[in-house]
């Protein structure tokens, strides 16, 4: 969100200063892992859609700008029981906003997606327009453009406090301070720290990427296998990507597709956070898939960590800081499903630090609502 940030103010002709604590593209935050589910159909709410509309619209800027293809647009399948929060609340933003979607039940999902075992009253909905992102491409992308016009991005440098000071503020990295006429502050994990005196309720939680070897890899390649969220239970989903291949542990790359539970979270502290993985961790895994897709249930290539930023409602809180007297914004609390509208909520943050304001329908994530 920051490199998203970063590029949009550079693009308007804003003077830039980019503040990273680490490297420009790492895995200690959020935007790792070599894939990001897009979708439009969104179960976590209708009102995301019109937001989403944006959101491909604002790829479709980004690709043109890097000249190269970021969306890969294999399809995703919501699967679950039909009274599921994954499937009824794509159904929800389907009709809401007469959305492309294929219904599939259990005997059709086998003819075309043999790979998944269903449960008899389990339904499934295809959205062809839907695929997935590469992190770390779109972040190293929006860096460069970031730069290219003219954004001074500095990496290794915390930002340790700041304070509102007239009508900017005064930001302290590194033992310097920086006078600036406006702070966006999108610090992930981290951004709980960050905001501490506004009292936001921003808990940080670690969750898992798992790799598993396909026994198939042709029949796990993204062209077959569309990216997926699978209700398995009341607040436990399974999520996965296609196979994009992995380092496995002797330096090979070998075909290895992704997956994860979207709601076995554990509260973390993200400086202290245990970044290895269990067996247990690994097994539990391993389980679910023998019963779901069990093509995937044999060799775990690789399982790393990842940080979710979480809020109550799980809805993001993007807008100007209260209290802040204008010169303070924020986009954080992304509850584990922010990437998607990355460079939109970039061109949001440079509305809010340039204008004060933005057209973008952004109601939903107001930071009054949790603001002490
Ligand atoms: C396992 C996993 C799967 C996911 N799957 C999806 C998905 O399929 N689809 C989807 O849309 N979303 C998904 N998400 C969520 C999405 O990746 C995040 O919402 C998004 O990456 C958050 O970006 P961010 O910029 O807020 O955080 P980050 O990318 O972590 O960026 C915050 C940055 O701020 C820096 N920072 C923090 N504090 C300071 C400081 N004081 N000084 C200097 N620098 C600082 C950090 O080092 C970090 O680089 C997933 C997340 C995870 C972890």
């Amino acid at each position: 969100m920051g490199s998203a940030a970063a590029a949009a103010l550079a693009a308007r002709g804003a003077e830039v200063i980019g503040l990273e604590r680490f490297d420009p593209v790492h895995d200690r935050g959020s935007s790792h892992g070599d894939s990001r589910i897009f979708r439009k159909a969104y179960f976590e709410h209708p009102d995301y859609v019109p937001l989403l509309d944006l959101a491909y619209d604002a790829w479709a800027r980004l690709e043109a700008a890097v000249g190269a293809p970021l969306l890969t647009r294999c399809g995703a399948l919501m699967i679950g029981r039909p009274d599921s929060e994954v499937v009824a609340g794509t159904l929800a933003s389907v009709e809401r906003w007469g959305l492309d979607h294929e219904l599939l039940d259990t005997a059709a999902m086998t003819a075309r997606f043999p790979q998944f075992r269903l449960r008899a009253d389990d339904v499934a909905v295809f959205e062809a327009d839907a695929g997935f992102v590469r992190p770390e491409v779109v972040v190293r992308a929006q860096l460069d453009r970031a730069g290219a016009l003219g954004a001074d991005l500095r990496f290794g440098v915390l930002a340790s406090g700041w304070e509102q000071r007239g009508d900017g503020v005064e930001v302290v990295a590194d033992g310097d301070t920086i006078v600036a006429d406006h702070l966006v502050i999108t610090a992930g994990a981290w951004a709980g720290r960050a905001l501490a005196a506004s009292g936001f309720p921003l808990q940080p939680a670690r969750a898992v990427m798992y790799r598993f070897a396909p026994d198939d890899p042709a029949a796990f390649a993204p062209a077959r296998f569309p990216a997926f969220v699978y209700d398995i239970s009341r607040r436990d989903a399974l999520y996965g990507v296609g196979d994009l291949g992995a380092v496995d542990a002797t330096g090979r790359v070998v075909a290895a597709t992704k997956v994860g539970f979207h709601h076995r979270l554990t509260p973390v502290d993200p400086d202290t956070m245990e970044r290895q993985v269990s067996d247990g961790e690994v097994a539990a895994m391993r389980e679910v898939l023998a019963e779901h897709l069990p093509g995937l249930a044999g060799t775990c290539v690789t399982a790393t960590t990842c940080l979710y930023t979480m809020t109550p409602d799980e809805h993001f809180v993007i807008g100007a800081l209260p209290g802040a007297g204008g010169a303070v914004s924020v986009g954080a609390g992304f509850s584990g499903h922010g990437f998607k509208f990355t460079p939109i909520v970039g061109e949001i943050l440079a509305d809010l630090a340039l204008a004060g304001a933005t057209a973008a329908p952004i109601g939903l994530f107001d930071p009054r609502r949790f603001a002490v």
